[in-house]
């Protein structure tokens, strides 16, 4: 089959029929050449109040109220440690709660000199047997929006999640355990040196970039976190609840792969 009737076959298989193609246009739009939907900002990191831009893992802890010296030293050490070391720190974690009702912890799977990253949340039921992110309904839903824009899990894409352990029930992180996990994903996108990260969701956005703002008014601009481009976009198990947002997300999918195609021909992103 054509790359381009695959593609159309892909975009009517996650629910993104004629009716949801790029507004303002008559024909669909090829999502790896398509433009932006929304204006850029600048390449820079946004305008957000710089307090607010420290990643959360690099914040004082507010657990008890005050910092806490030794979750700096421990952040402070996990930022030093190679795969190995990582990948066995985190499978024998017990910095919160979580441990104790996980089957595996999901470390993270992909090519560990992907050029994309994307970043979720946390286990689901599906992840804690299987030990791997996003198998679920919401990891199938992803796969095919990848699939979209020529992306494929595993071939030059990384996928990671803020928390390593299922919070029970699915509910969502608490914000000790994201400071206790968070350092993990710090030193995975240190290792691995993405050219463009994509946050899914509201725990990715607001960690990696140390906001409270809402995924709506991050949408369609263009971050840095460490240095490394950052795009937010809806967290694939948001749009299986919220159809009339995979269009967004889509847009947000055309976004980043404009973007990533600029960051490798020019360098720089797109203006
Ligand atoms: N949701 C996430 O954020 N991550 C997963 O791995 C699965 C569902």
């Amino acid at each position: 089959m054509a790359v381009t009737a695959r593609r159309e076959q892909i975009l009517e298989e996650i629910g993104l029929g004629p009716t949801w193609r790029l507004r303002g246009r008559s024909t669909p739009v090829a999502p790896l050449v398509a433009p932006v939907a929304e204006p850029v900002a600048e390449p820079a990191v946004e305008p957000l109040v710089a307090e607010e831009r420290v990643p959360y893992a690099a914040r004082p802890s507010t657990a008890g109220g005050a910092a806490v010296p030794a979750r700096d030293d421990r952040a402070t050490r996990i930022a030093q440690l190679d795969w190995p070391e990582l990948k066995s720190t985190v499978a024998g974690c017990t910095a919160c709660p979580l441990c104790k009702a996980r089957t595996n912890t999901v470390f993270g799977v992909g090519d560990e000199q992907a050029e994309w990253m994307m970043v979720g949340e946390a286990p689901g039921a599906e992840e804690d047997a299987r030990g791997e992110p996003f198998v679920g309904q919401a990891g199938r839903l992803l796969d095919n929006m990848l699939a979209t824009v020529g992306l494929k899990r595993g071939a030059n894409v990384y996928i990671a999640n803020v928390l390593k352990c299922r919070p029970p029930g699915n509910r969502n992180p608490e914000s000790f355990e994201v400071e206790q996990c968070s350092p993990h994903l710090v030193r995975q996108i240190a290792l691995i040196r993405p050219k463009l990260i994509l946050a899914l969701g509201r725990f990715a956005a607001q960690t990696l970039l140390g906001t409270d703002a809402s995924i709506a008014s991050l949408r369609g601009r263009l971050f840095q976190y460490q240095g490394v481009p950052l795009i937010v976009s809806y967290h694939p198990a948001y749009l299986l609840r919220t159809l009339p947002d995979k269009a967004k997300a889509w847009e947000d999918l055309c976004f980043a792969r404009t973007t990533m195609n600029a960051l490798k021909t020019s360098g720089v992103p797109p203006s």
